[in-house]
């Protein structure tokens, strides 16, 4: 008989952040950065951790170029061969140590890894991303990466339960990428029927890898700045963004004009999009596939960086967290039957 598990598991739209007494008087005086040490690599962090996907809409040098002006992460996506990057490195050193190079599990792929890592040594970030985070495949392939990049540090994912985040971090990673289904671009739910509520799934995830001295990315499902603040008060340490970055100048995706108005292209990495692009490049990163919207075009991505901090210094000094590293602490989440009022929405 099939087993049910009948624990109530949340989404961020199930939720929202009560707020309590706070000595703040500003959210000037809150402090959004963060400061890690990685259980396997041994490297530092410090930084304010929320992450550019690794989809080519997102996760470009030209977006690398500009978070980590604000001291952001970029998880450059893996299309980008080594003459690209040693061009790109030989520009923009001071970015470098904001960045991941991406990789799947097959050889080609770890080739240009290592190729990559081997040419560019300020890089210290890996991120292993695949279509199943639950196969031991990849399991087997995260100890690979780490044995031969013993002090780099390694995301990987996706996955979004306790016991397969501890697997991985045993196995040598560093961050896990937790997210099944919850992407905007993302269709695993309707192909498949398998999937976790994010907001459960970064509490249930981030307290197995904090056992173990790990870490996590809360990775897709945010689509506004609240969104952001309830994954780092559901015990987050990074969260990585695709939607929430995509349609700005330095977002990837082909740009459209018509009748006046400018959008970009916004694509999943399995979308059909991504499979003409890539023919044979993306089989191995998602089980399904992925959608592809046209973005409304929203210019310069600083003022989305500019407005998604604003809104968690704003949550921080609503709970009383002086830092982002309190927030989680002082979180109460209440369970909502609605987060906005409808009467000028479109639905009204
Ligand atoms: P978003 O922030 O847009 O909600 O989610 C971004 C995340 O969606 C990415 O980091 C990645 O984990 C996931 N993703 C990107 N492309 C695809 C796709 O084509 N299919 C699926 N299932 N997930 C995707």
């Amino acid at each position: 008989m099939p087993h049910i598990d009948s624990g109530i598991k949340l989404d961020f739209k199930d939720v929202l952040l009560r707020p309590k007494r706070s000595t703040l008087k500003s959210r000037s005086e809150v402090d959004l950065t963060r400061s890690f040490s990685f259980r396997n690599s041994k490297q530092m962090y410090n930084g304010i951790p929320i992450i550019a996907a690794n989809m080519d809409t997102v996760g470009t040098f030209e977006m690398a170029k500009v978070l980590s002006k604000f001291s952001l992460f970029t998880a450059v996506h893996k299309y980008y061969n080594l003459k690209q990057w040693k061009e790109f490195a030989s520009q923009n050193p001071d970015c470098l140590e904001n960045l991941a190079v991406s990789s799947g599990t097959s050889s080609s792929d770890f080739e240009q890894l290592k190729e990559i890592l081997e040419a560019i040594p300020q890089v210290k970030y890996i991120c292993l991303d695949v279509a199943n985070g639950y196969s031991e495949h990849f399991v087997e392939f995260v100890k690979d990466v780490r044995k031969c990049f013993p002090s780099h540090t390694i995301m990987a994912g996706n996955v979004v339960t306790g016991e397969m985040v501890e697997e991985l971090i045993l196995s040598g990673a560093d961050i896990i990428k937790v997210g099944i289904g919850q992407g905007s671009m993302c269709t695993t739910r309707t192909k498949t029927g398998v999937g976790y509520p994010q907001l459960s799934a970064v509490m249930e995830c981030a307290d197995a890898a904090h056992g173990l001295k790990g870490h996590i990315i809360s990775d897709g499902g945010c689509s506004c700045p609240g969104d952001v603040a309830k994954a780092f008060g559901a015990g987050a340490d990074f969260v990585m963004l695709g939607g929430m970055l995509a349609g700005h100048s330095e977002s990837g995706g082909e740009f459209i004009e018509r009748n006046g108005k400018k959008y970009k292209l916004f694509y999943g990495m399995t979308s059909e999009v991504a499979m003409k692009k890539y023919p044979g490049g993306v089989a191995d990163y998602r089980a399904s596939e992925g959608k592809t919207v046209e973005v409304p075009f929203k210019g310069d991505v600083k003022y989305t960086i500019q407005d998604i901090l604003g809104g968690v210094r704003s949550t921080c000094t609503y709970v009383g967290a002086a830092k982002l590293k309190e927030l989680s602490r002082r979180t109460t989440f209440i369970r909502v039957t609605q987060q906005v009022n409808p009467i000028f929405s479109e639905a009204s």
